[in-house]
């Protein structure tokens, strides 16, 4: 394939992606936005391996082939069978692959690449470091989320003694590493140096963050890790992975935002590792009397009830209840009780996780409110059903000092009656006790989400 070809397959690529973006961020055309990735990349690809850079290596390109191959298996094979509930955990994962390779391709452009006229050469220099440590931030950092969002790590934030100072002073002496390795015209040991201080720093940032942050602080990956695609491009010479990195980077980095803002947190307090978010209060056990109740219980309540609002957890998705979840809904509806949902922007592991699993067991879209929607009609709700949430309704978030304090949450204890769906007395993601299970008008619903949801819509 001509330079000029390939030049014309990726700007098709580069509007191809585009395209996918704006289809991805509504749900009826989120479907379509997936097929336009899927066209942009396979073209990107295809061009790439045609390219005269590619088709000229007589060895490399079978290593690329290989390696394509292999890839595609190990991708195709982990798709198919990842649980939506595990779906953060593999974008956390694919993140730091993305920053593997950004330093790989770093170091190889800097120990083998052509001799550069004298200013040619310090830019060149500067891409490396630059490419090889946000590379390197983005593989720990991204590692240290996949295990956090497994459960192998505690979600808990680790609040190491002057951590932002730690911070700074990596940050510090990265940058005086940068200057001498340019004055130096390159140099081995600070390139070293700075690596194994980034691959720190990446692992130590994330480690900071708490529980209740994860999602923005996958979303902060996502962008790092598009900004390390597109340092990487910069070192490969490739201007359609410069512009993909820089759409991922950006959109990532616009994503984080809203959720930040969702979240009542501040955006550079979280990109920098939860900055000027030390709880001042621990998060000590919470007592009092536990009133537990059974799914017959439940069932009489709900049809004695005028108005219910159902809301959905990272227990829900766990449990698969969303089909149960319908049919006690519908079974309400056909009685005359008013029923809706209220979703938090952050329930579930995924952003739109809870909207996800109605729309998929067909709970009528109208019904289902965002928490901004619906916070101030709890006063006037019979019966609250709380399937699998935790963090979402734990109104710790209101005192001070707590790790989800200032975290918006919904007010489901203001309603007359609040049931808790859960298995045991086991915390929420963010690792806080929730006083919500000691007050007067909750009952507790011990057991799997899917069974208990059942015997309610039977009883119905
Ligand atoms: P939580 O994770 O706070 O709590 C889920 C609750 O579900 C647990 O208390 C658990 O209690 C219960 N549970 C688990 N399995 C079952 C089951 N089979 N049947 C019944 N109950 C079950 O959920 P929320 O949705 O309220 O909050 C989400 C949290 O995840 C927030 O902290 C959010 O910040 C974080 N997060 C969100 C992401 C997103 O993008 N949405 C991404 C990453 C993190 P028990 O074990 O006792 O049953």
């Amino acid at each position: 394939m001509q330079a000029g070809m390939v030049t014309t397959a990726y700007i098709i690529a580069a509007v191809l992606f585009i395209l996918a973006l704006a289809g991805l961020s509504q749900q009826e055309s989120a479907k379509r936005g997936i097929w336009y990735g899927i066209a942009g990349m396979g073209i990107a690809l295809v061009a790439t391996l045609l390219s005269p850079k590619v088709i000229g290596l007589s060895t490399g390109l079978s290593y690329i082939i290989i390696a394509m191959l292999i890839g595609a298996v190990i991708g195709i094979y982990l798709a198919k069978r990842v649980e939506m509930t595990e779906m953060p955990e593999l974008v956390a994962m694919l993140h730091s692959f993305v920053g593997l390779a950004a330093v790989f391709v770093g170091i190889n452009s800097y120990l083998d690449h052509p001799t550069l006229e004298p200013v040619m050469q310090n830019i060149h220099l500067v891409e490396v470091f630059l490419g090889v440590f946000i590379g390197a931030v983005t593989f720990t950092g991204s590692i240290v989320a996949f295990g956090k969002l497994r459960g192998i790590m505690s979600s808990k934030a680790l609040n190491l003694p002057h951590r932002h100072k730690l911070n700074a002073l990596a940050l510090v002496v990265s940058a005086v590493m940068l200057t001498q390795f340019v004055n130096q015209g390159g140099n081995d040991t600070y390139l070293i140096i700075m690596t194994v201080i980034a691959l720190i720093f990446g692992w130590h940032l994330v480690a900071s963050i708490g529980g209740a942050d994860m999602p923005v602080v996958v979303s902060m990956l996502n962008s790092y890790s598009g900004w390390a695609a597109a340092a990487a491009g910069f070192l490969l010479g490739n201007d359609l992975l410069i512009v993909t990195g820089a759409l991922v980077g950006s959109s990532g980095a616009i994503l984080s935002y809203i959720m930040c803002r969702a979240m009542n947190r501040s955006f550079i307090s979280v990109i920098a590792g939860g900055f000027g978010n030390d709880p001042i209060a621990s998060d000590e056990e919470e007592e009092g009397e536990i009133h537990s109740t059974t799914a017959e219980e439940v069932a009489g309540m709900l049809t004695s009830a005028k108005s219910v609002i159902i809301t959905p957890g990272y227990g829900m998705a766990v449990a698969q209840a969303q089909y149960q979840v319908q049919d006690i809904t519908a079974s309400l509806r056909a009685q005359g009780v008013n029923v809706r949902f209220g979703i938090h922007p952050v329930a579930g592991r995924l952003p739109g996780h809870m909207n996800v699993l109605l729309a998929e067991a067909k709970v009528p879209y109208d019904i289902v409110l965002e928490m901004d929607e619906i916070n101030d009609d709890f006063t006037d709700t019979d019966v609250v059903l709380v399937i699998g949430a935790n963090d979402t309704v734990n109104p710790a978030a209101k005192k001070p000092g707590s790790p989800i304090a200032g975290m918006p949450i919904l007010h489901v204890w203001e309603a007359k009656n609040v049931i808790v769906f859960k298995r045991g007395m086991a915390s929420g993601y963010a690792g806080v006790q929730n006083p919500l299970f000691f007050m007067d008008n909750t009952r507790m619903l011990f057991g799997d989400a899917k069974d208990m949801t059942g015997e309610i819509a039977k009883h119905l």
